[in-house]
């Protein structure tokens, strides 16, 4: 099948027919292996994401579904930070947009080559910091794979200083590009590596690329769009609550509290 972007079909995600009820016609017979999004999937999106703390019931429905088939965190997360959040061993965790990936068995393994843009990360942190300690709410945090420029508290007049003494530091950096994010530029790794390619890398390295198997991917973010494109006609993709943009996504939840409905949903299924 051709995977080029020029071919995932989009459409607005207020159309997706819910997921809820529809586990059987989901799965084909088939058995899940299950990807989910962590912010706004698995909890709801707060001011502080030290705060987005996984709830009882929602580690007790992933413990469960882990028992019957294949789970994967996918975050933006620095890896280990997902891992702490969640508290479960036996499941898979991709963090930094899939760059980190760890599993059961000491399974650990950096698939993405990323490591290679330590030294530009470390340098531009640097820049960023001399450019931008004079300027008041502008906040550089460092991530293993990333670096977030948060100007969500600067005063308004002082934000393109902001901007531009970040493109600036970019420029410099030719192992870094940006990316997307509300009130934050990203620098990342310049590499053609997503979320989409770390599913598949997961698929291929867990033998899981078989007719019997059926991947699953449930996200809201914009980064998520690459796994949804990524398994166009080859899996099932749920877009939870809706974005600005179109979406490749085949059905919706509305929220954190349906993801949870359809994972116990699908659960109860897979241990009939
Ligand atoms: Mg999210």
């Amino acid at each position: 099948m051709n995977s080029s972007s020029s071919q995932v079909q989009k459409q607005d995600g207020k159309n997706l027919p819910s997921a809820l009820k529809k586990v059987k016609e989901l799965l084909q017979g088939k058995t899940p292996a299950v990807f989910l999004d962590y912010d706004g999937c698995l909890t709801h999106i707060v001011k502080d994401p030290d705060k987005a703390i996984l709830t009882d019931g929602m580690r007790n429905t992933l413990q469960q579904l882990a028992a019957e088939c294949p789970v994967a965190v996918v975050s933006g997360r620095d890896r280990a930070n997902v891992e702490q959040l969640v508290q479960l061993n036996n499941l898979y965790y991709a963090g930094s947009h899939g760059f980190d990936i760890s599993g059961p068995n000491n399974m650990h393994t950096e698939p993405g080559g990323a490591a290679a843009a330590i030294p530009a990360l470390d340098k531009a942190q640097a820049d960023l910091n001399e450019r931008l300690n004079k300027i008041d709410g502008a906040l550089v945090e460092r991530k293993r794979y990333a670096i977030a420029v948060h100007y969500r508290n600067v005063a308004e007049e002082q934000v393109s200083e902001v901007l531009e003494a970040t493109q600036d530091v970019l420029s410099k950096y030719k192992e870094l590009k940006p990316g997307p994010g509300k009130k934050i530029m990203e620098l990342k790794p310049n590499l053609d590596w997503h979320k989409g390619k770390a599913v598949h890398w997961l698929l291929e390295e867990l033998n899981l690329k078989k007719s019997d198997i059926i991947p699953l991917y449930i996200g809201d973010d914009l980064t998520d769009e690459d796994a949804f494109a990524a398994l166009q006609g080859k899996g099932v993709s749920i877009l939870v609550g809706e974005h600005d943009e179109e979406t490749a996504a085949d059905y919706r939840l509305e929220s954190v509290e349906e993801v949870q409905e359809f994972l116990i949903e699908l659960t109860q299924y897979l241990k009939e």
